[in-house]
């Protein structure tokens, strides 16, 4: 996505928020409001979100790592 095509649609409609995205979500027992890099294909409407995982607060790291559900690797 970071490098300008889709990984679902291969379309190379790919758009970046300059601004950033503001969101605030429901983490554990807490709202969490954080700024993600974000991407939009325009082609297919498929979004991708980074959380900037060095301006974060190394709590709210630490409590995603204990309250969300980690995905086991497949194979
Ligand atoms: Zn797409």
């Amino acid at each position: 996505m970071k490098s300008g095509s889709c990984p679902k649609c291969k379309a190379t409609e790919v758009f970046r928020n300059p601004s950033g995205t503001r969101m605030s979500f429901k983490s554990g027992r807490s709202y969490m409001e954080s700024s993600f890099d974000t991407y939009v294909c325009l082609g297919c409407g498929y979004m991708e979100m980074f959380v900037n995982l060095k301006g974060e607060d190394p709590n709210r790291v630490e409590d995603m790592r204990k309250t969300w559900k980690k995905i086991a690797p497949k194979g």
